[in-house]
């Protein structure tokens, strides 16, 4: 059954048709619901969960003995909203803290992700979130790997007013650059210090060797206290492989948050459902745009409609 809607998928291109528009319909029928489960397999939510979920809507819908298209809206949404899990503690309370030695050191937010899914873009985003919130910031650019990066970092530092550390060599160590961030921000008394990171997939080992390093020393600089999110950041626009990086990332490092970007295009997003299950941590921001104020913390409800809408 889901080989044929999936090949009915690849042909029919019917993107952007919502549940919502299905559902205002006089009956739900057979197409109905295939149709219905066409549209939450487009919007990435994956073929797990929309097993799942069209199990559990057709199973309460027998047991309310009817198919009114309103009453299988509501049990639908019900039934996201709790996929996506409004209970999980979303919140990124970022503030300096004290080491066990005494020292006071920030809190430390690694940024990770593939290239190109919006990491650095995310750091200056959330650097803009922190100031506003009147905290003080220090950024690191730990992605020394493309040359560019650190000065797209930089560029992000005077824009949002804080304070960008980079090496002046190309190559050089990622580790060593999230050292001295730490150290600038021990010594500034800022609150947050924001890790950007270099994301090659095409090295897995590599990767990991490189972000574990980061990690170490990082807390090594914070005078022993561990480092306070790692966020994993995914591109909503890259659907299904967002699993697959999250699996590679979170076998790196220790993933506490995920980052879902691009929200502001044709894509769900739904692939971050699956991803906070098996990693276990919660999505707690999303990206909607390319601008300096296009970072919002993630909401199910409001996720949810625009999932369905
Ligand atoms: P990185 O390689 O992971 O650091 O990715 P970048 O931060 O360089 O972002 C890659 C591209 O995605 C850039 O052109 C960004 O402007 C763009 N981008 C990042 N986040 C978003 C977003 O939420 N929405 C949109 N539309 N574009 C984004």
């Amino acid at each position: 059954r889901m080989v044929r809607l999936r090949d009915r998928l690849s042909r029919s291109g019917s993107i952007g048709r919502g549940v919502l528009g299905l559902l205002s319909r006089d009956v739900v029928d057979e197409d109905t619901w295939d149709e219905i489960e066409e549209t939450l397999l487009l919007a990435d939510l994956g073929p797990g969960p929309t097993d799942e979920l069209m199990e559990n809507l057709r199973r309460r819908m027998q047991v309310l003995g009817g198919s009114d298209p309103s009453a299988v809206r509501e049990v639908l949404r019900e039934e996201l909203v709790a996929l996506v899990d409004p209970a999980m503690d979303r919140r990124l309370a970022a503030t300096s803290q004290i080491a066990e030695d005494g020292t006071v050191v920030p809190s430390a937010i690694l940024m990770v992700g593939v290239n190109g899914t919006g990491k650095t873009t995310t750091v200056g985003k959330l650097a803009r979130v922190l100031v506003a919130e009147g905290r003080t910031v220090v950024l690191g650019a730990a992605d020394t790997f493309r040359a560019a990066a650190a000065d797209q970092l930089a560029t992000w530092g005077s824009r949002v007013g804080v304070r960008t550390v980079r090496s002046d060599k190309d190559g050089a160590d990622p580790a060593a650059v999230a050292f001295d961030a730490v150290k600038e921000g021990i010594a500034e008394g800022v609150d947050v210090v924001i890790i950007d990171t270099a994301g090659r997939l095409q090295n897995k080992k590599g990767l990991m060797d490189e972000l574990g390093k980061v990690r170490r020393v990082t807390e090594k600089a914070l005078h022993g206290v561990g480092v306070h999110e790692v966020l994993l950041v995914l591109d909503a626009t890259t659907g299904q492989n967002g699993m697959q990086q999250a699996r590679v990332f979170s076998e790196a490092v220790n993933v506490t948050g995920l980052v879902l970007t691009k929200l502001d295009g044709t894509a769900k997003g739904g692939i971050v459902v699956n991803v906070q299950r098996e990693l276990g941590v919660p999505v707690k921001m999303v990206g909607l745009g390319e601008g300096m104020d296009d970072l919002a913390p993630f909401d199910a409800h409001g996720f949810v409609d625009a999932l369905l809408g």
